[in-house]
C-alpha cells in the first residue's frame, strides 16, 4: 500500500498538467521495479506509460488512468487531497478510487500474473476526454495486440460485491443552429418575419423520436432501488422497468436551448438567432453511422452539427476472459458479482475493441460509486476493497490462463 500512497502524494492534473510528466515518470519507473519492461510514450498530448510483464501465452491489456480531476473546491476537504489519510477503514485522496487506486491494485496484481503475460496502458488524458487514446491505440496496434482489454476504472457495488460493465452506449452529439431577421426586431412583425426559435423547436420536435422502436429486453440481477433514485432528484413518480430502460432506452437529450429575450417582464421581439444542442445516446444493437444518417435526415433543412462519436457496444457475455472475471470476483468478494451488460453512459470501449480486435470491458475495484466522492471533495478508497481488488485480479489473471 505504501507505493498507493506514494501515487496519490503526486498531483497529476491533466486540466493544467501540473505533476502529469513527473508521475508518468514515476509510475513508469514503479512498473520496471515490479518487473516490467515499460516506457512513457510522448502523445500529442500528455505521455501514456506503457508496458509488459511477459508471462504465459494468453494476453491481458490492462487499461488505466493516472491523471486526476482537480480537487477544487478545497475548503470542502477534510484532509489535503494530495496527503493520503487513513480514516474510518479509508484512504482519502485525490484520485484514490478515480484511477489510481483501481490502477494500482491491477498493476499489483499483474506483477505477479506469471501465467499470462499482462500488457498495460496507463493514459494521463482521461479527465479530459481522452483525446490521445484512439490514436495511440492505432499507432502502437501490434505492440498493444491481446487477448482481452480490461479497464479497471469505477468501484464495486454498495452491496460489497464484484462489479463488471461489460460495455457502453454509443454517442451522437448536436448543435443546431437558426437565424431569421438579422438583428431582433419588433415582435409586430410575426406575420412577415421568420422566427428562428419556432425552427429549432420544430427540429427538435422532428428529432424527439428519431429511432424505430427497439425491443427492451429484462435485466435481472442488478439490485436497483428505482423509487429512493427518483426522491433523490425529486420526481414524484417511479418508472417500470427502471434498469432496462436505463440500459435498453436510446435517448435524445436537449443539453442546452437559447433564443430570444430570457429577462423579466416582457420585450416583444423576433429574434434574430436561435440555438439548441442534444447529446444522443445509442443502445447496444444499434449502428452508429446508420442512427448519424437517421439523425441527419430528421434535420433536413435545419443548419446543424452532427459529431458520431462514439459506438455503442457489449463484449460477448461468453467470452473466456468475462467468465474469468466472474469466477475471479465471486471468490475475491463472496456472492455473484454484479455484472451490467453496459454501463448506462457512453464510453470508448467499442473502439478500443475494434482497434485491438479483441474484447473490451470493464472490472470496478475502488469504493462503491455512492461513497467514492469521484470528482469531488473528499474521493476515498476502502482499504478493504483496495486488498480485495488485487485479490480479484490475481484471480482473473490465474482463472485467465485456466480457461
Ligand atoms: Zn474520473
Amino acid at each position: 500500500m505504501g507505493g498507493l500512497l506514494e501515487f496519490l502524494r503526486l498531483p497529476s492534473l491533466s486540466t493544467t498538467g501540473r505533476g502529469i510528466a513527473e508521475t508518468a515518470a514515476w509510475l513508469c519507473g514503479q512498473a520496471g521495479a515490479l518487473g516490467a519492461q515499460a516506457d512513457v510514450y510522448p502523445t500529442a498530448g500528455h505521455p501514456v506509460v506503457a508496458g509488459v510483464f511477459p508471462g504465459g501465452p494468453r494476453t491481458i491489456l490492462l487499461y488505466g488512468h493516472y491523471d486526476v480531476q482537480p480537487p477544487e473546491p478545497l475548503e470542502l476537504w477534510e484532509s489535503d487531497p494530495f496527503a493520503p489519510a487513513l480514516r474510518d477503514g479509508k484512504i482519502y485522496a485525490r484520485g484514490a478510487t478515480d484511477d489510481k487506486g483501481n490502477l494500482w491494485a491491477a498493476l499489483m496484481a499483474a506483477a505477479r500474473a506469471h501465467s499470462v503475460t499482462v500488457k498495460f496502458i496507463f493514459e494521463g488524458e482521461e479527465e479530459v476526454g481522452s483525446p490521445n487514446l484512439l490514436p495511440f491505440l492505432r499507432a502502437h496496434r501490434e505492440m498493444l495486440a491481446c487477448d482481452a482489454c480490461v479497464l479497471c476504472d469505477r468501484g464495486i457495488h454498495e452491496s460489497g460485491r464484484g462489479q463488471l460493465y461489460l460495455g457502453n452506449k454509443g454517442m451522437i452529439h448536436v448543435e443546431l443552429r437558426a437565424t431569421g431577421p438579422k438583428r431582433d426586431v419588433h415582435s409586430s412583425q410575426a406575420p412577415l418575419l421568420p422566427n428562428p426559435a419556432w425552427r429549432i423547436v420544430d427540429a427538435l420536435v422532428r428529432l424527439r423520436d428519431w429511432h424505430p422502436p427497439l425491443p427492451r429486453p429484462a435485466v435481472t440481477g442488478i439490485p436497483f432501488e428505482a423509487a429512493e433514485y427518483m426522491a433523490t432528484y425529486g420526481v414524484d413518480y417511479v418508472p417500470d422497468d427502471p434498469v432496462a430502460r436505463l440500459l435498453y432506452e436510446p435517448t435524445c437529450n436537449i443539453q442546452g436551448i437559447g433564443a430570444g429575450y430570457q429577462g423579466p417582464g416582457n420585450k416583444t421581439i423576433i429574434p434574430s438567432t436561435a440555438f439548441a444542442k442534444v447529446d444522443i445516446r445509442l443502445v447496444p444493437g444499434q449502428d452508429l453511422p446508420e442512427c448519424a444518417a437517421m439523425v441527419r435526415e430528421r434535420l433536413a433543412g435545419i443548419d446543424c452539427t452532427i459529431e458520431a462519436t462514439m459506438r455503442p457496444y457489449q463484449a460477448p457475455a461468453d467470452h473466456w476472459a468475462v467468465r474469468a472475471a466472474i469466477q475471479a470476483a465471486r471468490t475475491a468478494y463472496g456472492g455473484e458479482p454484479v455484472v451490467w451488460p453496459h454501463v448506462d453512459g457512453s464510453g470508448p470501449l467499442g473502439e478500443i475493441a475494434d482497434t485491438l480486435g479483441a474484447p473490451a470491458f470493464l472490472i470496478g475495484l475502488g469504493s462503491p460509486f455512492a461513497t467514492a466522492n469521484t470528482h469531488a471533495p473528499n474521493e476515498n478508497l476502502e482499504v478493504d476493497a483496495f486488498w480485495k481488488g488485487i485479490a480479484m485480479m490475481e484471480g482473473f489473471f490465474a482463472a485467465c490462463a485456466e480457461g
